[in-house]
């Protein structure tokens, strides 16, 4: 049985409730963890702590909280193989990409250890003879940190870093379905030398533990990744007190084919980005508009795709694992059967996988469905599960019209050989990333958020770090 515990003050601790949160392995469900739940004293101590510890950790020279990062990484790349293991098992994706994304989350460490040291200055001419202006960047002061469970680990690394980089301090709030390998993660910056206080790790329900996070006074910035809805309430939390927010929140992803795209190449694509994580991912393509002259072949060739994906438990490392919670099965079974019954056709997948493997575990077959319209959940709220709704157009006005119809705007991508189609569907798709010829991810040095309902600021490369730094100009006068 695996247990993590608090991180309060330099000390690993229970609640002071005794209460624990049990972990499942969504392949088994079968419980088998369980992490400390904080009380709101317990977040009121690690908030303290943070306080307590920002004029020392803030005054750290750069290169020495480089170090540490540094050497934080370096003890997490010594424990990838136990820190992946343990992500695959409560969250439920493939070993190769718990790998991956502990591999992402050191990188994020490496990278904001390296800019630790550039967070320049500047000075500004002033028309005044006995005047000097110059501007210099500051830490904003204690942190908190909140994460969904989908990327436990890298989304809450991509506001560790570049906040302990800056040199605030922090409380970070790994989320409830998936806090082991976090939490261990995180337990990483505290062996390689962070002072006590400086990072503290509360578990527990958001609505209690992360409502009393993120009111806590002496809080001045908030970086949060989760659902648009939760994003809202902290937003309106953030208010009292004007704390700073950074907030990446969901999305609702195109994909475009115009007619001289390499359709192969781009159903490979949508199969691989809309199914990855099972569909879990802020960025998963979840409505494809076709040309309609390419519609058929494109939808052969995603079937093809999609067939070949195959399906177990995380630990054997195939190609997908189940979905991570029970709801969100519920709500993708939800989403596809209100599709069906509003006339779209499922072309592949939906059910659950035949087989005694697949009795127990929140198993799906990556659904493809045709004949989808905008009326439908589908094309309209996040499903956040492995299904691609396929739909044809005709023009690119019309394309652009449909892609932007939607309150998100995180990340679109098109598949085009043409520049000028590239070039101009670039400009007009309303999103923070779009993506030409290729479905990559997040990456730590190009800068990551979404507009419109899919957040505000953005995290990643050097304009992340700026959202946990203020400005403060000073102006001298001498005789
Ligand atoms: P969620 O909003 O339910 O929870 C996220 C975190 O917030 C959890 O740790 C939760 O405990 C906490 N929380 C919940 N209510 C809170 C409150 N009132 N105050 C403070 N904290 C609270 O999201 P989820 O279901 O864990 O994650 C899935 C969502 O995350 C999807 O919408 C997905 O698109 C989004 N996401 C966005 C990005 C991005 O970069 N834009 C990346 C990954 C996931």
């Amino acid at each position: 049985m695996e247990q993590v515990q608090l991180l309060i003050d330099g000390t690993f601790v229970d609640g002071e409730d005794h209460r624990w949160i049990e972990v499942l392995d969504p392949s088994s469900e079968e419980v088998i963890g369980r992490a400390a739940e904080a009380s709101p004293g317990d977040v009121d101590r690690a908030v303290e702590a943070a306080h307590r510890t920002f004029p020392t950790w803030s005054q750290t020279p750069p290169s020495a909280r480089a170090a540490v990062l540094r050497k934080a990484a370096a003890l997490a790349s010594s424990r990838l193989d136990e820190l992946a293991r343990l992500l695959t098992l409560e969250q439920g994706k493939p070993l190769k990409e718990a790998k991956g994304e502990i591999r992402a989350s050191i990188d994020a460490l490496e990278y904001y250890a390296e800019e630790a040291r550039r967070i320049y200055g500047e000075t500004i001419p002033t028309d005044q003879a006995n005047r000097r202006s110059i501007v210099i960047r500051q830490p904003v002061g204690p942190v908190a940190a909140i994460g969904p469970w989908n990327y436990p680990v890298l989304l809450l690394c991509w506001k560790v870093a570049p906040a302990l980089a800056a040199g605030c301090t922090m409380v970070a709030k790994p989320p409830s379905v998936t806090p082991l390998a976090v939490t261990r993660f995180l337990a990483c910056l505290i062996e390689a030398g962070l002072p006590a206080g400086a990072l503290n790790v509360v578990l527990g329900p958001g609505r209690t533990v992360g409502e009393r996070l993120v009111r806590h006074p002496l809080i001045r910035k908030i970086g949060f990744t989760g659902e648009t809805r939760t994003g809202e309430t902290i937003m309106k939390a953030a208010a009292e007190g004007m704390k700073r927010i950074s907030l990446e929140l969901g999305g609702h992803c195109p994909l475009l084919v115009f007619p001289d795209a390499d359709v192969e190449a781009a159903a490979k694509a949508a199969a691989y980005r809309a199914f990855r994580n099972m569909g879990q991912i802020c960025n998963a393509v979840n409505r494809i508009y076709v040309h309609r002259a390419l519609h058929d072949r494109f939808v052969e060739a995603m079937v093809e795709e999609t067939r070949r994906l195959r399906i177990g438990r995380g630990i054997d490392d195939l190609d997908l694992g189940p979905m991570t919670t029970r709801e969100g099965l519920e709500k993708t079974m939800d989403h596809i059967e209100e599709a069906r019954a509003k006339g779209a056709r499922v072309v592949y997948g939906g059910h659950r996988p035949a087989g005694a493997s697949f009795e127990k575990g929140y198993f799906l077959v990556p659904a493809v469905l045709v004949n989808v319209d905008h009326s439908m959940k589908v094309t309209r709220e996040e499903t956040f599960g492995p299904v691609a709704p396929v739909m044809t157009f005709d023009t690119f006005e019309e394309a652009i019209g449909l892609a932007n119809d939607t309150p998100y705007g995180l990340v679109a991508y098109v598949f085009t050989n043409d520049l000028k189609t590239a070039l101009l569907a670039a400009e007009r798709l309303e999103a923070g990333t779009v993506g030409i010829n290729n479905v990559a991810g997040g990456e730590v040095p190009f800068p990551y958020g979404g507009w419109k309902e899919s957040g505000l600021g953005v995290e990643l490369s050097h304009h992340g770090l700026e959202e946990y730094l203020l400005l403060k100009h000073i102006r001298i006068e001498f005789k």
